[in-house]
């Protein structure tokens, strides 16, 4: 046997509900708020990454699937959504096309991670993108959708957290003051904080070594070093998300990842494998549209785990399915007419089944139970050449008498 590639996983049965009804809100909540589907390729050039993630990210430093293909191309399965969402966002000029640039995207990831429970190297995102806005209602828009999201989707205990990294303006200041807070501490921390000072010293605060956060909790928080215009900004953020009614809490230690983020950061927390853990992250990112080759446009948006949010769905959740009439035959005669009923019923817009391998009476009363049928109908014998027809109600365990000609109706009602 040929057994699935380390770390990716077969969705089946069972667990396809669950990820349906999860597509299924998603979808209909983005429409709602006016966000339209895109679909990009899995594939992208590498570069797009690279310049797009960032250079200096543990995405692009370790956890890259990239070949060199035929044509002797530098080529990426895409790590995230959002570089792929500019580009086709640049590329196909949709700020003119669309009357506004407001996208959603759903489809796998791939990044070489170690496996480990509820963490795989193909994985699922929903992406949301917003290109060319600035004005901090829509950052509140784009927070309201994942949080309403979240609730659509029952999901128990989440927590709203968020942030303002600041800007090109006032990061510089940020940086300095933490690199002069960190001083003689510096060289106690962790191999990789020793690499994150030199490269992007706010991703200190994505540190996880225990050791490391004494330290860390003592560091200076980026909103108390925003401009002008920065803290207008995330006021107005928090403003509209009161209005809202949206619970929030600030978290000093929301700087994200990856290189692109400007001001608005926020994440939804919830619990899944017995933790606390990002549902979803997303944040603002006003220079990489430029800096992709793209006009100077804004952009802000959010990825939700797909894996984590069908995890944290609560029990039961997405499971019901339609009720289904399973179609009994008895005799030869009898199949010819059930295998047109079958058809019939099921061009209707009702869900039909029947035994397509002649067997026993019995045996296909047993199946009609095995697939949960509410309703059986019993074609054959005497009763079809007088033009009727048994319709058994597998609940109430009563069977009727109907007229062939009556069955859609009769099994609609029944289904009921
Ligand atoms: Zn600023
Ligand atoms: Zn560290």
């Amino acid at each position: 046997m040929i057994a699935a590639v380390r770390g990716t996983h077969d969705i089946l049965p069972g667990q396809v509900e669950r990820w349906q009804y999860v597509e299924r809100i998603a979808r209909s909540l983005c429409d709602r708020y006016g966000y339209v589907e895109v679909r990009t390729p899995v594939i992208e050039r590498e570069e797009l990454f690279s310049k797009g993630t960032g250079e200096t990210t543990d995405i692009v430093q370790k956890e890259m699937y990239s070949f060199t293909d035929k044509g002797g191309e530098r080529i990426t399965l895409r790590p995230e959504a959002t570089p792929s969402m500019v580009r086709a966002f640049v590329e196909h000029s949709l700020e003119h096309a669309l009357p506004a640039a407001k996208l959603y995207s759903m489809g796998p990831m791939f990044r070489y991670e170690r496996p480990q429970k509820g963490r795989y190297r193909q994985f699922h995102q929903l992406d949301v993108e917003v290109f060319g806005l600035q004005d901090p209602a829509v950052d509140a828009e784009v927070i309201d959708l994942a949080w309403s999201l979240i609730e659509s989707l029952g999901i128990p205990q989440a927590e709203l957290v968020i942030n303002s990294v600041g800007c090109a303006n006032c990061r510089p200041q940020f940086q300095e003051a933490l690199l002069k807070a960190l001083g003689d501490d510096l060289p106690k921390l962790c191999a990789d904080c020793q690499r994150r000072a030199q490269t992007n010293p706010l991703r200190i605060y994505d540190c996880k070594v225990p050791a490391d956060q004494p330290i860390i909790d003592r560091l200076p928080h980026s909103v108390d070093y925003l401009c002008e215009s920065c803290a207008t900004h995330f006021a107005g953020v928090k403003a509209h998300l009161d209005t809202w009614e949206i619970p929030w809490k600030v978290s000093h230690r929301l700087v994200r990842g990856l290189d692109y983020y400007t001001r608005t950061t926020f994440e939804v927390l919830g619990q899944t494998l017995g933790a606390q853990n990002a549902l979803l992250g997303g944040g603002r990112y006003d220079g990489l549209v430029k800096s992709l080759g793209g006009p100077d446009r804004t952009g802000i948006g959010f990825a939700a785990g797909m894996e984590r949010l069908v995890l944290a769905l609560p029990e039961g959740r997405g499971e019901e399915s339609a009720p289904k009439v399973f179609v009994v035959a008895v005799g030869d005669d009898g199949r010819q007419e059930a295998l047109k009923i079958l058809r019939e019923l099921r061009r209707a817009g009702l869900s039909a089944h029947m035994e397509l391998e002649a067997r026993s009476m019995k045996s296909q009363m047993k199946r009609a139970d095995r697939v949960s049928a509410r309703a059986a109908v019993i074609v054959g014998g005497d009763e079809l050449s007088r033009g009727e027809l048994t319709l058994r109600d597998m609940r109430a365990g009563e069977q009727t008498a109907i007229p062939r000609a009556n069955v859609v109706h009769a099994v609609s009602a029944v289904l009921k």
